[in-house]
């Protein structure tokens, strides 16, 4: 096993101070670290996404557990602490220089099954999230989604309905695929430490329900959800034939949209997706 030295000397020695402006809150403790990369089970040979890669605190967990690591970092600052790491763990790091936003995943993972590792800036981790959970196309090439959030956006993630934290993102999140909080991060864990805590939600996919389009399911959580203190006859007028498909699958259209299981939305959605949507 490398021999590696402490990460806040390698923050010390490139100079990284962290920047607000690429959200970096940094973790140190290597403890915490290993608990993550065990998070999605044994990565030993697996191939593994970790976005923001910072001075490579994860990336190393993630080496060790013997993982074949491809980090997409933005910061330019941190690569000669990245091209270190991979020298330490020969042939098993590659580091690509860019905005995760923008660059095609499955492209880059050459069309091979891989896990997702991240601990990203808030504003980040939610977009991909959105995007590696939508589209049409399922099963997705990644085998699992293991991610660092705010916990508030974390506990909507993995909400049920009936609460408050319910909507769009716990539909999308659990409509074709588990999503589970793995573990609660404190803020002191960071440097700097972040205004709140953190928790980090894993999610693996499963069977896409038959015959239903993505696309609907979302315009159907995005109306219901929009006016969620208003009963879906009221909220799902907006969309066409939505009203009159809610007695067809057995909603009471005088319910609101928090009441809707994740199940019940994805039958009124066949409903209404065509065949060929
Ligand atoms: N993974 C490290 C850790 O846990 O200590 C760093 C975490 S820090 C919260 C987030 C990292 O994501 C920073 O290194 C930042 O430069 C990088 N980052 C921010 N936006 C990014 C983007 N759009 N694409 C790729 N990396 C990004």
């Amino acid at each position: 096993m490398a021999d590696l030295p402490p990460l806040r000397e390698v923050i010390a020695r490139h100079g990284l101070s962290a920047s607000k402006a690429l959200g970096q809150n940094f973790l140190f403790d290597e403890q915490l670290l290993e608990r993550i990369a065990a998070i999605p089970g044994d990565l030993a040979g697996r191939q593994v996404l970790e976005v923001g890669p910072g001075p490579g605190g994860l990336t190393r967990a993630l080496l060790r557990a013997g993982a074949r690591v491809t980090a997409i970092e933005m910061d330019k600052r941190c690569l000669p602490a990245l091209a270190e790491l991979g020298e330490a763990f020969p042939g098993q790091l590659r580091v690509v220089e860019g905005d995760a936003l923008k660059l095609d995943h499955a492209g880059l993972m050459g069309g091979e099954p891989f896990a997702v590792l991240s601990n990203l800036p808030y504003n980040v981790g939610t977009a991909l999230f959105v995007r590696w959970l939508g589209g049409e196309a399922w099963p997705p090439l990644w085998t699992s989604l293991t991610l660092m959030f705010q916990q508030e956006v974390a506990q909507r993630i993995v909400a049920q309905p009936g609460t408050s934290a319910y909507g769009r993102l716990a539909v999308l999140a659990q409509w074709r695929a588990q999503a589970k909080l793995a573990m609660k991060v404190h803020r002191s864990a960071f440097t700097p430490p972040p205004k709140v805590m953190s928790a980090i939600v894993h999610v693996e996919p499963d069977a896409m329900p038959a015959g239903v389009s993505a696309r609907m399911l979302e315009r159907l959580t995005e109306a219901a959800f929009g006016q969620r203190r208003k009963m879906l006859r009221q909220s799902l007028k907006g969309v066409p034939g939505a009203v009159d498909a809610l007695e067809v699958v057995g909603i009471d259209p005088q319910r609101r949209a928090e009441t809707v299981t994740v199940t019940e939305f994805a039958n009124l959605a066949r409903v209404l997706t065509r065949p060929s949507s």
